[in-house]
């Protein structure tokens, strides 16, 4: 059982989230949107329900098209650009934050690794993921 609060924000502590639980699932992504979004190889992601989630501060979202169609939406702080959370707060019933904003990153705990097709050789994925070539059925 997990006693510890999942919870994180920014850079410069603007936008702030809080889960009451811990998440449905921890992953990576190597698609090309996150790799070019992070200015990194992947991104470390957890899936919450949005009603565990209490995210506080101002976000600017930017929208990009989705795999599956329509949009997917990232959150970032408007002032440090810190990437913080996906989706439409609000809309959707469920969010992906991105595990780099994690207090304690001990917490993340990655079971999957999304877009193999997609990672570069230089990332080299923790040992065990589950590796699905693009996203799971
Ligand atoms: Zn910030
Ligand atoms: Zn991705």
């Amino acid at each position: 059982m997990i006693t510890k609060t999942f919870k994180g924000g920014c850079l410069c502590g603007a936008l702030r989230w809080e889960a009451d639980r811990a998440p449905d699932y921890m992953g990576v992504c190597c698609c090309v949107d996150c790799r070019k979004a992070s200015g990194s190889g992947f991104i470390p992601f957890m899936g919450f329900p949005a009603a565990a989630l209490t995210i506080t501060g101002p976000t600017r979202q930017y929208r990009s098209p989705a795999l599956r169609g329509g949009e997917a939406t990232r959150n970032a702080c408007p002032t440090c650009d810190g990437l913080v959370f996906g989706g439409e707060l609000g809309l959707d019933d469920s969010h992906t934050v991105y595990a780099g904003s994690l207090d304690d990153p001990a917490l993340f705990k990655p079971t999957m690794l999304l877009f193999e097709r997609d990672r570069p050789d230089w990332v080299i994925p923790p040992e065990g993921l589950e590796r699905f070539k693009t996203m799971p059925d």
